[in-house]
Protein backbone atom coordinates (compact mmCIF):
# COMPACT_ATOMS: atom_id res chain seq x y z
CA UNK A 1 0.00 0.00 0.00
CA UNK A 2 1.38 3.39 -1.08
CA UNK A 3 0.92 6.59 1.29
CA UNK A 4 -0.02 9.58 -0.48
CA UNK A 5 -1.78 13.17 -0.45
CA UNK A 6 -4.40 13.00 -2.91
CA UNK A 7 -5.97 8.83 -4.26
CA UNK A 8 -8.30 8.37 -6.96
CA UNK A 9 -9.94 5.43 -5.19
CA UNK A 10 -10.72 5.12 -1.56
CA UNK A 11 -10.15 1.64 0.17
CA UNK A 12 -13.09 -0.91 -0.63
CA UNK A 13 -15.56 -0.28 2.19
CA UNK A 14 -16.06 3.08 0.82
CA UNK A 15 -17.40 1.02 -2.54
CA UNK A 16 -19.60 -0.84 -0.34
CA UNK A 17 -20.72 2.30 1.44
CA UNK A 18 -21.95 3.66 -2.11
CA UNK A 19 -23.99 0.38 -2.46
CA UNK A 20 -25.37 0.28 0.61
CA UNK A 21 -26.37 4.51 0.36
CA UNK A 22 -27.58 4.22 -3.13
CA UNK A 23 -30.28 1.83 -1.28
CA UNK A 24 -33.27 2.10 0.35
CA UNK A 25 -33.40 -0.05 3.15
CA UNK A 26 -30.32 -1.64 3.24
CA UNK A 27 -27.75 -1.04 6.70
CA UNK A 28 -24.62 -1.56 6.47
CA UNK A 29 -22.35 -2.50 9.89
CA UNK A 30 -18.79 -1.47 9.44
CA UNK A 31 -15.88 -2.72 12.19
CA UNK A 32 -13.98 0.62 12.18
CA UNK A 33 -12.10 2.52 14.73
CA UNK A 34 -13.39 5.67 15.40
CA UNK A 35 -11.79 7.80 12.99
CA UNK A 36 -13.22 5.80 10.17
CA UNK A 37 -16.31 7.25 10.22
CA UNK A 38 -14.60 10.22 8.18
CA UNK A 39 -16.17 8.20 4.75
CA UNK A 40 -19.44 9.85 5.88
CA UNK A 41 -18.11 13.07 4.49
CA UNK A 42 -17.92 11.76 1.27
CA UNK A 43 -21.22 11.23 1.48
CA UNK A 44 -22.83 14.43 2.88
CA UNK A 45 -20.19 17.36 1.85
CA UNK A 46 -19.13 15.97 -1.58
CA UNK A 47 -22.77 14.26 -3.21
CA UNK A 48 -24.51 16.81 -0.57
CA UNK A 49 -27.10 13.76 0.44
CA UNK A 50 -29.28 15.63 3.23
CA UNK A 51 -28.58 12.76 5.45
CA UNK A 52 -25.84 10.18 6.73
CA UNK A 53 -24.88 7.13 4.99
CA UNK A 54 -27.01 4.13 6.39
CA UNK A 55 -23.75 2.74 7.93
CA UNK A 56 -23.26 2.05 11.60
CA UNK A 57 -19.42 2.18 12.69
CA UNK A 58 -18.32 -0.17 15.82
CA UNK A 59 -15.98 3.18 16.16
CA UNK A 60 -13.74 0.76 18.70
CA UNK A 61 -10.83 2.93 20.13
CA UNK A 62 -7.48 2.01 21.12
CA UNK A 63 -8.31 1.28 24.85
CA UNK A 64 -10.98 -1.32 23.55
CA UNK A 65 -8.22 -3.01 21.87
CA UNK A 66 -7.70 -5.21 25.03
CA UNK A 67 -10.94 -6.13 25.76
CA UNK A 68 -13.55 -7.72 23.58
CA UNK A 69 -14.28 -6.16 20.51
CA UNK A 70 -15.91 -8.91 19.17
CA UNK A 71 -18.92 -8.48 21.30
CA UNK A 72 -18.62 -4.37 20.72
CA UNK A 73 -19.31 -5.82 17.08
CA UNK A 74 -21.97 -7.79 18.08
CA UNK A 75 -23.85 -5.10 19.86
CA UNK A 76 -23.29 -2.58 17.20
CA UNK A 77 -25.33 -4.70 14.95
CA UNK A 78 -27.83 -5.57 17.32
CA UNK A 79 -28.60 -2.15 17.99
CA UNK A 80 -28.34 -1.03 14.17
CA UNK A 81 -30.69 -3.80 13.50
CA UNK A 82 -33.68 -2.63 16.07
CA UNK A 83 -33.12 1.04 15.45
CA UNK A 84 -33.06 1.32 11.99
CA UNK A 85 -35.21 -1.93 10.87
CA UNK A 86 -33.27 -3.18 7.30
CA UNK A 87 -34.62 -5.49 5.32
CA UNK A 88 -30.85 -6.66 4.70
CA UNK A 89 -27.77 -6.22 6.06
CA UNK A 90 -24.02 -5.95 5.03
CA UNK A 91 -21.49 -6.58 7.31
CA UNK A 92 -17.58 -6.05 7.16
CA UNK A 93 -14.91 -4.58 8.15
CA UNK A 94 -12.80 -1.37 7.19
CA UNK A 95 -8.94 -1.88 6.37
CA UNK A 96 -8.21 -1.34 10.04
CA UNK A 97 -10.98 -3.17 11.29
CA UNK A 98 -9.46 -5.94 9.31
CA UNK A 99 -6.49 -6.54 11.11
CA UNK A 100 -8.08 -7.57 14.42
CA UNK A 101 -10.02 -10.66 12.83
CA UNK A 102 -13.06 -10.18 14.62
CA UNK A 103 -14.68 -12.08 11.40
CA UNK A 104 -17.92 -10.20 11.10
CA UNK A 105 -19.31 -12.38 9.62
CA UNK A 106 -19.64 -15.34 11.83
CA UNK A 107 -20.57 -12.70 14.38
CA UNK A 108 -23.46 -11.68 12.88
CA UNK A 109 -24.79 -14.76 11.67
CA UNK A 110 -24.56 -16.15 15.72
CA UNK A 111 -27.04 -12.97 15.72
CA UNK A 112 -29.52 -14.78 14.00
CA UNK A 113 -31.27 -11.75 12.85
CA UNK A 114 -34.72 -12.06 10.73
CA UNK A 115 -33.26 -10.39 8.17
CA UNK A 116 -30.83 -11.65 5.10
CA UNK A 117 -27.20 -10.71 6.59
CA UNK A 118 -24.37 -10.30 3.56
CA UNK A 119 -20.92 -10.66 5.09
CA UNK A 120 -18.21 -8.80 2.66
CA UNK A 121 -14.74 -10.01 2.50
CA UNK A 122 -13.00 -6.95 1.00
CA UNK A 123 -9.26 -7.20 1.20
CA UNK A 124 -8.68 -3.54 1.72
CA UNK A 125 -4.88 -3.79 1.46
CA UNK A 126 -4.88 -5.29 -2.43
CA UNK A 127 -8.18 -3.62 -3.90
CA UNK A 128 -9.82 -0.66 -3.98
CA UNK A 129 -13.13 1.48 -4.01
CA UNK A 130 -14.54 -0.08 -7.45
CA UNK A 131 -13.55 -3.48 -7.03
CA UNK A 132 -15.28 -3.03 -3.43
CA UNK A 133 -18.47 -1.65 -4.91
CA UNK A 134 -18.53 -4.57 -7.45
CA UNK A 135 -18.07 -7.08 -5.09
CA UNK A 136 -20.99 -5.58 -2.80
CA UNK A 137 -23.24 -5.40 -5.21
CA UNK A 138 -22.61 -8.84 -6.83
CA UNK A 139 -22.48 -10.25 -2.83
CA UNK A 140 -26.26 -8.23 -2.33
CA UNK A 141 -27.91 -9.78 -6.11
CA UNK A 142 -26.78 -13.23 -5.09
CA UNK A 143 -27.49 -13.32 -1.85
CA UNK A 144 -31.16 -11.80 -2.51
CA UNK A 145 -31.52 -13.42 -6.04
CA UNK A 146 -29.87 -16.17 -5.42
CA UNK A 147 -33.23 -17.98 -4.17
CA UNK A 148 -35.13 -17.35 -6.88
CA UNK A 149 -32.90 -18.59 -9.46
CA UNK A 150 -34.59 -21.26 -11.54
CA UNK A 151 -33.26 -25.01 -11.24
CA UNK A 152 -29.57 -25.43 -13.59
CA UNK A 153 -31.34 -26.00 -17.61
CA UNK A 154 -34.37 -24.61 -17.46
CA UNK A 155 -35.01 -22.13 -20.55
CA UNK A 156 -36.50 -18.85 -19.62
CA UNK A 157 -40.00 -18.06 -20.32
CA UNK A 158 -40.82 -16.48 -23.64
CA UNK A 159 -42.74 -13.15 -23.60
CA UNK A 160 -46.22 -13.09 -24.08
CA UNK A 161 -47.22 -11.35 -27.55
CA UNK A 162 -48.06 -8.02 -27.29
CA UNK A 163 -45.98 -7.84 -23.89
CA UNK A 164 -43.58 -5.05 -23.94
CA UNK A 165 -39.28 -6.18 -23.33
CA UNK A 166 -38.01 -5.32 -19.51
CA UNK A 167 -34.78 -4.96 -18.58
CA UNK A 168 -32.93 -4.11 -15.20
CA UNK A 169 -30.64 -0.95 -15.20
CA UNK A 170 -27.66 -1.79 -13.12
CA UNK A 171 -24.80 0.30 -11.85
CA UNK A 172 -25.36 3.69 -10.57
CA UNK A 173 -24.52 4.35 -7.15
CA UNK A 174 -24.06 7.16 -4.80
CA UNK A 175 -20.83 9.11 -5.11
CA UNK A 176 -20.91 8.45 -8.58
CA UNK A 177 -20.37 10.50 -11.40
CA UNK A 178 -23.50 12.61 -12.53
CA UNK A 179 -25.11 8.68 -11.81
CA UNK A 180 -28.24 10.07 -11.21
CA UNK A 181 -28.70 12.03 -14.21
CA UNK A 182 -27.77 9.29 -16.36
CA UNK A 183 -30.54 7.00 -14.72
CA UNK A 184 -33.30 9.33 -15.99
CA UNK A 185 -31.34 9.83 -19.09
CA UNK A 186 -31.04 5.99 -19.89
CA UNK A 187 -34.55 5.57 -18.92
CA UNK A 188 -35.98 8.27 -20.91
CA UNK A 189 -34.72 6.39 -23.87
CA UNK A 190 -35.39 2.82 -22.88
CA UNK A 191 -38.99 4.38 -22.37
CA UNK A 192 -39.47 5.90 -26.17
CA UNK A 193 -37.93 2.22 -27.41
CA UNK A 194 -40.79 0.92 -25.24
CA UNK A 195 -39.09 -1.04 -22.81
CA UNK A 196 -40.13 -1.12 -19.58
CA UNK A 197 -37.55 -0.73 -16.67
CA UNK A 198 -37.63 -3.58 -14.36
CA UNK A 199 -35.55 -2.37 -11.58
CA UNK A 200 -32.79 -0.11 -11.45
CA UNK A 201 -30.33 -1.00 -8.76
CA UNK A 202 -28.79 0.07 -6.67
CA UNK A 203 -29.72 3.26 -7.23
CA UNK A 204 -33.07 3.69 -5.19
CA UNK A 205 -33.62 0.44 -5.41
CA UNK A 206 -34.81 -1.73 -2.31
CA UNK A 207 -33.70 -5.43 -0.88
CA UNK A 208 -37.21 -6.52 -2.60
CA UNK A 209 -36.37 -4.96 -6.21
CA UNK A 210 -32.94 -6.99 -6.07
CA UNK A 211 -35.10 -10.25 -5.29
CA UNK A 212 -37.12 -9.67 -8.32
CA UNK A 213 -34.14 -8.77 -10.78
CA UNK A 214 -34.14 -11.77 -12.39
CA UNK A 215 -38.28 -11.16 -13.98
CA UNK A 216 -36.06 -8.68 -16.34
CA UNK A 217 -35.61 -9.84 -19.70
CA UNK A 218 -31.99 -8.37 -20.29
CA UNK A 219 -29.79 -6.19 -18.64
CA UNK A 220 -28.40 -2.64 -19.38
CA UNK A 221 -25.11 -1.88 -17.31
CA UNK A 222 -24.36 1.90 -17.36
CA UNK A 223 -20.73 1.24 -14.96
CA UNK A 224 -19.07 -2.17 -15.96
CA UNK A 225 -16.43 -1.53 -13.01
CA UNK A 226 -19.80 -2.16 -10.54
CA UNK A 227 -21.59 -3.67 -11.90
CA UNK A 228 -20.48 -6.17 -14.68
CA UNK A 229 -19.77 -8.90 -12.24
CA UNK A 230 -22.77 -9.13 -11.04
CA UNK A 231 -24.57 -8.55 -14.79
CA UNK A 232 -22.35 -11.57 -15.59
CA UNK A 233 -23.86 -13.88 -12.63
CA UNK A 234 -27.54 -13.16 -13.35
CA UNK A 235 -26.37 -13.93 -17.18
CA UNK A 236 -25.53 -17.59 -16.23
CA UNK A 237 -28.37 -17.55 -13.73
CA UNK A 238 -31.65 -16.26 -15.30
CA UNK A 239 -29.98 -16.64 -18.44
CA UNK A 240 -30.35 -12.71 -19.12
CA UNK A 241 -28.37 -11.09 -22.03
CA UNK A 242 -26.38 -8.04 -21.47
CA UNK A 243 -26.19 -4.68 -23.07
CA UNK A 244 -22.58 -4.44 -23.96
CA UNK A 245 -23.00 -0.51 -25.49
CA UNK A 246 -22.12 2.40 -22.43
CA UNK A 247 -24.46 5.08 -24.47
CA UNK A 248 -21.81 7.65 -23.39
CA UNK A 249 -21.79 10.34 -26.91
CA UNK A 250 -23.93 10.36 -29.70
CA UNK A 251 -22.29 7.04 -31.74
CA UNK A 252 -22.20 4.99 -28.74
CA UNK A 253 -26.00 5.97 -28.15
CA UNK A 254 -27.03 5.18 -31.38
CA UNK A 255 -25.31 2.05 -30.75
CA UNK A 256 -27.15 1.78 -27.66
CA UNK A 257 -29.99 2.19 -29.09
CA UNK A 258 -30.17 -0.39 -31.79
CA UNK A 259 -28.57 -3.13 -29.60
CA UNK A 260 -31.53 -2.53 -26.98
CA UNK A 261 -33.91 -2.84 -29.66
CA UNK A 262 -32.60 -5.70 -31.08
CA UNK A 263 -33.14 -7.42 -27.76
CA UNK A 264 -36.71 -6.11 -27.13
CA UNK A 265 -37.81 -6.98 -30.84
CA UNK A 266 -38.52 -3.23 -31.56
CA UNK A 267 -37.57 -0.94 -34.59
CA UNK A 268 -34.83 1.31 -33.35
CA UNK A 269 -35.54 3.73 -36.08
CA UNK A 270 -38.31 6.23 -34.76
CA UNK A 271 -35.75 7.15 -31.87
CA UNK A 272 -32.28 7.19 -34.16
CA UNK A 273 -34.46 9.82 -36.41
CA UNK A 274 -35.53 11.79 -33.82
CA UNK A 275 -32.05 12.08 -31.99
CA UNK A 276 -32.30 15.75 -30.98
CA UNK A 277 -28.48 15.97 -30.48
CA UNK A 278 -26.64 19.27 -30.95
CA UNK A 279 -23.54 17.72 -30.88
CA UNK A 280 -22.75 16.31 -34.40
CA UNK A 281 -23.73 20.00 -36.05
CA UNK A 282 -22.21 21.71 -33.42
CA UNK A 283 -18.77 20.18 -33.57
CA UNK A 284 -19.15 20.66 -37.50
CA UNK A 285 -20.42 23.70 -37.73
CA UNK A 286 -17.90 26.69 -38.48
CA UNK A 287 -17.62 28.28 -34.85
CA UNK A 288 -16.13 24.93 -33.89
CA UNK A 289 -13.62 24.60 -36.48
CA UNK A 290 -10.92 26.10 -35.07
CA UNK A 291 -11.34 23.42 -32.32
CA UNK A 292 -10.23 20.42 -34.93
CA UNK A 293 -6.96 18.54 -33.85
CA UNK A 294 -6.54 20.13 -30.88
CA UNK A 295 -4.30 17.99 -28.74
CA UNK A 296 -6.29 16.00 -25.56
CA UNK A 297 -4.96 14.34 -23.08
CA UNK A 298 -7.89 11.68 -21.23
CA UNK A 299 -7.34 10.10 -17.86
CA UNK A 300 -10.31 8.52 -15.63
CA UNK A 301 -12.51 5.40 -14.75
CA UNK A 302 -12.19 3.00 -17.67
CA UNK A 303 -16.01 3.81 -18.71
CA UNK A 304 -15.66 7.45 -18.86
CA UNK A 305 -12.13 7.36 -20.19
CA UNK A 306 -12.90 4.76 -22.67
CA UNK A 307 -16.19 6.91 -23.74
CA UNK A 308 -14.34 10.26 -24.30
CA UNK A 309 -11.63 8.83 -25.99
CA UNK A 310 -13.87 8.09 -28.81
CA UNK A 311 -15.99 11.49 -28.83
CA UNK A 312 -12.74 13.21 -28.86
CA UNK A 313 -11.50 11.52 -31.42
CA UNK A 314 -14.31 10.79 -33.69
CA UNK A 315 -17.02 13.28 -33.01
CA UNK A 316 -15.20 16.07 -32.24
CA UNK A 317 -12.11 15.90 -34.38
CA UNK A 318 -9.93 16.27 -31.62
CA UNK A 319 -6.04 14.45 -31.25
CA UNK A 320 -6.34 12.25 -28.67
CA UNK A 321 -2.37 12.00 -27.25
CA UNK A 322 -2.82 9.98 -24.13
CA UNK A 323 -5.38 8.12 -22.81
CA UNK A 324 -5.41 6.31 -19.43
CA UNK A 325 -6.89 4.91 -16.35
CA UNK A 326 -6.16 4.30 -12.28
CA UNK A 327 -8.52 1.19 -12.84
CA UNK A 328 -6.22 -1.85 -12.90
CA UNK A 329 -9.44 -4.13 -13.34
CA UNK A 330 -10.28 -2.62 -16.85
CA UNK A 331 -6.74 -1.86 -17.65
CA UNK A 332 -7.18 -4.05 -20.83
CA UNK A 333 -10.16 -2.14 -22.45
CA UNK A 334 -8.37 0.65 -21.45
CA UNK A 335 -5.38 -0.29 -23.68
CA UNK A 336 -7.18 -1.59 -26.25
CA UNK A 337 -9.05 1.46 -26.89
CA UNK A 338 -5.41 3.47 -26.56
CA UNK A 339 -4.25 1.00 -29.54
CA UNK A 340 -6.53 1.63 -31.61
CA UNK A 341 -5.89 5.41 -31.30
CA UNK A 342 -1.92 4.36 -31.87
CA UNK A 343 -1.43 5.53 -28.67
CA UNK A 344 0.03 3.48 -25.61
CA UNK A 345 -1.82 3.59 -22.25
CA UNK A 346 -1.03 5.32 -18.83
CA UNK A 347 -2.41 2.43 -16.44
CA UNK A 348 -1.60 3.96 -12.83
CA UNK A 349 -2.97 5.30 -9.38
CA UNK A 350 0.01 7.71 -9.26
CA UNK A 351 -1.25 11.52 -10.09
CA UNK A 352 2.21 12.49 -9.74
CA UNK A 353 2.64 10.07 -13.16
CA UNK A 354 -0.15 11.40 -14.68
CA UNK A 355 0.93 14.80 -13.88
CA UNK A 356 4.34 14.26 -15.47
CA UNK A 357 2.90 12.42 -18.77
CA UNK A 358 0.48 15.42 -19.13
CA UNK A 359 3.56 17.86 -18.78
CA UNK A 360 5.51 16.07 -21.14
CA UNK A 361 2.95 15.68 -23.90
CA UNK A 362 1.93 19.27 -23.77
CA UNK A 363 -2.09 18.90 -24.36
CA UNK A 364 -4.61 22.00 -25.37
CA UNK A 365 -7.53 20.32 -23.39
CA UNK A 366 -7.37 17.63 -20.17
CA UNK A 367 -10.22 15.85 -20.04
CA UNK A 368 -9.92 13.77 -16.24
CA UNK A 369 -11.30 13.63 -12.92
CA UNK A 370 -10.64 16.22 -9.96
CA UNK A 371 -6.85 15.31 -9.89
CA UNK A 372 -6.30 16.46 -13.38
CA UNK A 373 -8.26 19.32 -13.17
CA UNK A 374 -5.65 20.39 -10.36
CA UNK A 375 -3.09 19.52 -12.66
CA UNK A 376 -4.36 20.97 -15.48
CA UNK A 377 -4.48 24.45 -13.48
CA UNK A 378 -0.98 23.81 -12.02
CA UNK A 379 0.30 23.29 -16.21
CA UNK A 380 -2.28 26.18 -16.99
CA UNK A 381 -3.86 24.03 -19.36
CA UNK A 382 -8.26 23.85 -19.98
CA UNK A 383 -9.83 21.14 -18.12
CA UNK A 384 -13.40 18.95 -17.95
CA UNK A 385 -14.12 16.66 -15.11
CA UNK A 386 -15.57 13.34 -16.99
CA UNK A 387 -15.06 10.73 -13.99
CA UNK A 388 -14.94 10.19 -10.70
CA UNK A 389 -13.00 11.15 -8.05
CA UNK A 390 -14.96 14.44 -8.13
CA UNK A 391 -15.85 17.24 -6.14
CA UNK A 392 -18.61 19.01 -4.96
CA UNK A 393 -19.30 21.09 -7.81
CA UNK A 394 -19.76 18.05 -9.97
CA UNK A 395 -22.90 17.66 -8.26
CA UNK A 396 -24.85 20.09 -10.06
CA UNK A 397 -28.62 21.03 -9.07
CA UNK A 398 -29.56 20.91 -12.56
CA UNK A 399 -30.20 17.89 -14.62
CA UNK A 400 -26.68 17.58 -16.35
CA UNK A 401 -26.26 13.69 -17.81
CA UNK A 402 -23.34 12.88 -19.76
CA UNK A 403 -25.58 9.45 -21.17
CA UNK A 404 -27.69 9.48 -23.79
CA UNK A 405 -28.20 12.19 -26.53
CA UNK A 406 -29.26 15.44 -24.19
CA UNK A 407 -25.52 13.66 -22.62
CA UNK A 408 -23.89 14.72 -25.53
CA UNK A 409 -25.28 18.08 -25.34
CA UNK A 410 -23.97 18.55 -21.69
CA UNK A 411 -20.46 17.16 -22.61
CA UNK A 412 -20.09 19.62 -25.59
CA UNK A 413 -20.61 22.34 -23.97
CA UNK A 414 -18.92 21.05 -20.99
CA UNK A 415 -15.66 20.09 -23.07
CA UNK A 416 -15.80 23.13 -25.42
CA UNK A 417 -16.54 26.18 -23.22
CA UNK A 418 -12.45 25.73 -21.57
CA UNK A 419 -11.30 25.84 -25.00
CA UNK A 420 -12.94 28.67 -25.95
CA UNK A 421 -11.50 30.43 -22.86
CA UNK A 422 -8.54 29.50 -24.20
CA UNK A 423 -9.31 31.00 -27.47
CA UNK A 424 -9.93 34.18 -25.63
CA UNK A 425 -6.86 34.00 -23.66
CA UNK A 426 -5.20 34.01 -26.67
CA UNK A 427 -6.83 36.70 -27.95
CA UNK A 428 -6.79 38.97 -25.21
CA UNK A 429 -3.02 38.01 -25.52
CA UNK A 430 -2.59 39.40 -29.03
CA UNK A 431 -4.66 42.40 -28.73
CA UNK A 432 -3.45 43.54 -25.39
CA UNK A 433 -2.36 46.51 -26.55
CA UNK A 434 -5.89 47.92 -27.76
CA UNK A 435 -7.55 49.99 -25.73
CA UNK A 436 -10.56 47.61 -25.19
CA UNK A 437 -8.27 44.55 -24.85
CA UNK A 438 -5.56 45.89 -22.65
CA UNK A 439 -4.59 44.28 -19.37
CA UNK A 440 -6.46 46.74 -17.27
CA UNK A 441 -9.31 46.61 -19.43
CA UNK A 442 -12.22 45.13 -17.38
CA UNK A 443 -14.91 42.90 -18.80
CA UNK A 444 -16.88 44.09 -21.42
CA UNK A 445 -20.23 43.57 -19.56
CA UNK A 446 -19.56 45.34 -16.80
CA UNK A 447 -20.45 48.60 -18.11
CA UNK A 448 -17.65 51.47 -18.54
CA UNK A 449 -15.37 48.43 -18.26
CA UNK A 450 -11.75 50.08 -18.29
CA UNK A 451 -9.94 50.17 -15.04
CA UNK A 452 -7.03 50.34 -12.91
CA UNK A 453 -4.75 47.40 -12.10
CA UNK A 454 -6.00 48.00 -8.49
CA UNK A 455 -9.10 47.16 -9.74
CA UNK A 456 -10.68 50.52 -9.43
CA UNK A 457 -12.72 52.20 -12.44
CA UNK A 458 -10.51 54.26 -14.87
CA UNK A 459 -11.02 58.15 -14.60
CA UNK A 460 -12.64 58.97 -18.13
CA UNK A 461 -9.54 60.69 -19.03
CA UNK A 462 -7.51 57.30 -19.41
CA UNK A 463 -10.40 56.64 -22.60
CA UNK A 464 -10.16 59.98 -23.68
CA UNK A 465 -6.50 60.06 -24.10
CA UNK A 466 -6.68 56.75 -26.04
CA UNK A 467 -9.26 57.47 -28.69
CA UNK A 468 -6.80 59.19 -30.85
CA UNK A 469 -4.66 56.50 -31.47
CA UNK A 470 -7.23 54.22 -32.81
CA UNK A 471 -9.15 57.11 -34.43
CA UNK A 472 -5.10 57.54 -36.22
CA UNK A 473 -5.37 53.49 -37.98
CA UNK A 474 -8.83 55.03 -39.56
CA UNK A 475 -6.53 57.80 -41.79
CA UNK A 476 -3.13 57.81 -43.95
CA UNK A 477 -0.58 56.68 -42.10
CA UNK A 478 2.66 59.30 -41.74
CA UNK A 479 6.06 57.00 -42.15
CA UNK A 480 9.23 58.84 -42.43
CA UNK A 481 6.68 62.15 -43.64
CA UNK A 482 5.90 60.75 -46.26
CA UNK A 483 2.34 59.32 -46.10
CA UNK A 484 1.27 56.10 -47.83
CA UNK A 485 -2.17 54.47 -48.77
CA UNK A 486 -2.11 51.05 -47.28
CA UNK A 487 -3.77 48.37 -49.72
CA UNK A 488 -4.71 44.17 -49.19
CA UNK A 489 -3.36 42.02 -51.13
CA UNK A 490 -6.27 39.46 -52.49
CA UNK A 491 -4.85 36.20 -50.62
CA UNK A 492 -3.75 38.30 -47.09
CA UNK A 493 -8.02 39.69 -47.49
CA UNK A 494 -8.95 35.98 -47.65
CA UNK A 495 -6.86 34.82 -44.26
CA UNK A 496 -8.44 37.93 -42.53
CA UNK A 497 -11.81 36.32 -43.19
CA UNK A 498 -11.06 33.25 -41.50
CA UNK A 499 -10.41 35.14 -38.26
CA UNK A 500 -13.66 34.59 -36.08
CA UNK A 501 -15.98 37.83 -37.14
CA UNK A 502 -15.99 39.13 -33.61
CA UNK A 503 -12.28 40.13 -33.41
CA UNK A 504 -11.22 40.40 -37.27
CA UNK A 505 -12.24 44.49 -37.40
CA UNK A 506 -9.26 44.74 -34.53
CA UNK A 507 -7.01 42.08 -36.07
CA UNK A 508 -7.62 44.47 -39.91
CA UNK A 509 -6.70 47.64 -37.87
CA UNK A 510 -4.02 46.25 -35.54
CA UNK A 511 -2.20 44.57 -38.91
CA UNK A 512 -2.44 48.70 -40.56
CA UNK A 513 -0.70 50.09 -37.86
CA UNK A 514 1.46 47.48 -37.70
CA UNK A 515 2.12 47.91 -41.75
CA UNK A 516 2.06 51.48 -41.50
CA UNK A 517 4.72 52.19 -39.00
CA UNK A 518 6.96 49.94 -41.19
CA UNK A 519 5.53 51.52 -44.73
CA UNK A 520 4.37 48.14 -45.79
CA UNK A 521 1.83 47.96 -48.67
CA UNK A 522 0.49 46.11 -50.00
CA UNK A 523 -0.45 44.07 -46.93
CA UNK A 524 0.45 40.42 -47.57
CA UNK A 525 -0.31 37.18 -45.51
CA UNK A 526 2.94 37.70 -44.25
CA UNK A 527 2.63 40.80 -42.86
CA UNK A 528 -0.98 39.88 -41.25
CA UNK A 529 1.08 36.84 -39.44
CA UNK A 530 4.00 39.24 -38.44
CA UNK A 531 1.41 41.85 -36.64
CA UNK A 532 -0.04 38.65 -34.99
CA UNK A 533 3.33 37.94 -33.80
CA UNK A 534 4.30 41.51 -33.10
CA UNK A 535 0.66 42.31 -31.25
CA UNK A 536 1.24 38.51 -29.45
CA UNK A 537 4.30 39.33 -27.34
S1 LIG B 1 -7.15 2.78 7.57
FE1 LIG B 1 -8.46 2.51 5.79
S2 LIG B 1 -10.43 3.28 6.45
FE2 LIG B 1 -8.98 3.98 7.95
S3 LIG B 1 -8.44 6.00 7.20
FE3 LIG B 1 -6.94 4.60 6.31
S4 LIG B 1 -7.81 4.07 4.33
FE4 LIG B 1 -9.45 4.98 5.51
Amino acid sequence: MQLTVWTYEGPPHVGAMRIATAMTDVHYVLHAPQGDTYADLLFTMIERRGERPPVTYTTFQARDLGGDTADLFQRAAHDAYERFKPAAMLVGASCTGELIQDDPAGLARALGLPIPVIPLELPSYQRKENWGAAETFYRLVRGLAGPHMPAPGTARPARKPGEPARCNILGPTALGFRHRDDVRAVTDLLSRLGVVVNVTAPWQASAADIARLGDADFNVVLYPEIAGQAAQWLKRAFGQPTVATVPIGVGATRDFVTEVARLAGVDPAPVLADAASRLPWYSRSVDSTYLTGKRVFVFGDATHAIAAARIASEELGFKVVGLGTYSHEQARDVREAAARLGLEALITDDYLEVEAACAELQPELVLGTQMERHIAKRLGIPCAVISAPVHVQDFPARYSPQMGFEGANVIFDSWVHPLMMGLEEHLLGMFRDDFEFNDGAGSSHLGHGTKHAAGRPAPVTDAVERAPVVAAMEAPVLVAERPIVLSWAPDAELELKKIPFFVRGKARRNTEKFAGERGISPITVETLYDAKAHFGR
